[in-house]
């Protein structure tokens, strides 16, 4: 058994536990960072758009060395019928310039390059190492146990949950259980493989750039989930999320949702001849607000996933930018020579000020959407679909008519008090942009 003490440990090589170790290395701390993977990166998933803030304050001018598969200037939202699709997409170069929109990437390169990055500054990265257990002395958690056979003790004046969403620090810890059937999504994905020149065309996008595209309505059957189609270099990420809950009332296998994803009419010529190059399987926080954990407890600084920070479909900005808050209270405990509780509750502070609080309050309405049943998975799609289709086809009827038609559909599908009340508590809370 070996024993070393450190400034901080932190617990998850991801983007949130890097940039903790990051901010703290580069602040001079001695600080552990730990994965249980065989190098970061090798067991993440995510769709695939990494955001300029906050790496860009941690990294500038990142996108000249990073590991990036194109900078995204196309973004397209869709709604699925059952075999048709309404989108609205916003296309801009300028997004392109200097990664404004986002770029794609796959964390397989990306994690292993980020953490680099903290080795670099002097953060002492550790992997194979999943960590098992914590120690605690006089209520406070002050170590971890990790390795597997020879186990490790790593003791430190502060400890960093940044393992994801399953989190065994804070369970170890008592700080949270795990994550409700209804506060968690499956994610599904494929990496699927096409030349890029197919890409280019297909998507209609000059070399280096690319399109995200995100589907929502009939994707879960009837159930709360989402699609996307993110274009990388010479692959396309595809992939669903479906909230664990409603997956379990389907009784299906996920990846029966993946394949009629793949299939639906919409969806399928993007993806006519590539080839299968990986298949993968993640959670996601889905829970919003209130299924937030405390943030700063008994020792442990929580982040990113395993503090349930992610807020379809931003996850890894909020995952860096809560290890960043987490990192530099870290920082100021140091300075003052002070780890008390009390003082590292500056990071919840930090926290409940940040851009982080601020839109999870503003789409606090979101986890309602998730778990209010079929209107806004069928009806609402069901509803633009057949509206679109009886405006669109010329057929001698005219437009007056039609448009009364539509009302109608409106009222009987869903009805008129509904749809104000949805666009205004929830729709216009939830919508991405
Ligand atoms: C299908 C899917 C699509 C997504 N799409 C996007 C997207 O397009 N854009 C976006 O911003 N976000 C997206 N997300 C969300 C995003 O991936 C997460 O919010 C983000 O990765 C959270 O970062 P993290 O560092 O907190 O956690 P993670 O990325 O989960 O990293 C946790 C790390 O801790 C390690 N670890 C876990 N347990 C232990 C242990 N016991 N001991 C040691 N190490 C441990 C893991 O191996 C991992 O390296 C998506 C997620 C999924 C699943």
């Amino acid at each position: 058994m070996s024993t070393e003490k450190f400034d901080a440990i932190v617990v998850g090589a991801g983007p949130a536990g890097t940039a903790a170790a990051l901010t703290m290395a580069k602040g001079g701390l001695s600080v552990a960072l730990i994965e249980r993977g065989e190098t970061p990166g090798a067991k993440n998933v995510f769709g695939g758009v990494v955001y300029k803030w906050p790496l860009e304050e941690i990294i500038p001018k990142f996108w000249e060395k990073a590991p990036i598969e194109r900078k995204i200037i196309d973004h397209r939202m869709v709604i699925l019928g059952k075999d048709s699709g309404f989108s609205v997409s916003y296309k801009d170069d300028y997004l392109g310039m200097e990664t404004r929109g986002g770029f794609t990437a796959l964390r397989s390169k990306f994690d292993p390059w980020f953490a680099q990055q903290a080795e670099e500054a002097g953060a002492t990265l550790v992997t194979s190492m999943p960590v098992s257990e914590v120690i605690e002395e006089g209520g406070r958690v002050v170590g971890i146990r990790a390795g597997r056979g020879k186990e490790n003790e790593l003791y430190a004046q502060a400890i960093v949950a940044a393992d994801g969403v399953m989190s065994t620090v804070l369970q170890k810890a008592g700080i949270r259980g795990p994550p409700a059937p209804e506060d968690v999504a499956i994610g599904l994905k494929e990496v699927i493989e096409l030349p890029s020149e197919t890409i280019d065309s297909r998507f209609n996008l000059k070399r280096g750039y690319g399109a995200r595209l995100d589907y929502l309505g009939s994707v879960a059957r009837g159930k709360s989930g989402g699609g996307f189609v993110y274009t990388n270099s010479n692959t396309l990420s595809v992939g669903i999320a479906v909230l664990l809950s409603h997956l379990l009332e389907l009784h299906c296998k996920p990846y029966e949702i993946l394949d009629e994803f793949k299939s639906h009419p919409v969806v399928a010529p993007l993806l006519e001849g590539g080839r299968v190059k990986e298949y993968q399987a993640h959670l996601i926080p889905e829970g919003g607000l209130q299924s937030i954990p405390p943030l700063a407890s008994r020792g442990v600084l929580a982040v990113g996933d395993a503090a349930m920070l992610c807020l379809y479909p931003e996850g890894t900005n909020m995952a860096m930018a809560s290890g960043v808050m987490a990192g530099k209270t870290i920082l100021e405990s140091k300075k003052a020579g002070d780890f008390s509780i009390q003082r590292l509750m500056l990071y919840e502070r930090l926290m409940k000020e940040s851009y982080i609080f601020k839109e999870h309050s503003r789409k606090k309405n979101y986890h309602n959407i998730l778990t209010s049943g079929d209107r806004f998975n069928t009806d609402y799609p069901d509803a633009i679909t057949e509206i679109m289709r009886n405006i669109l086809v010329v057929d001698g009827v005219d437009r007056g008519s039609k448009h009364a038609a539509a009302r109608k559909v409106i009222r009987d599908k869903v009805g008129y008090v509904r749809v104000l009340r949805d666009l205004y508590r929830d729709i216009w809370s939830a919508l991405p942009w």
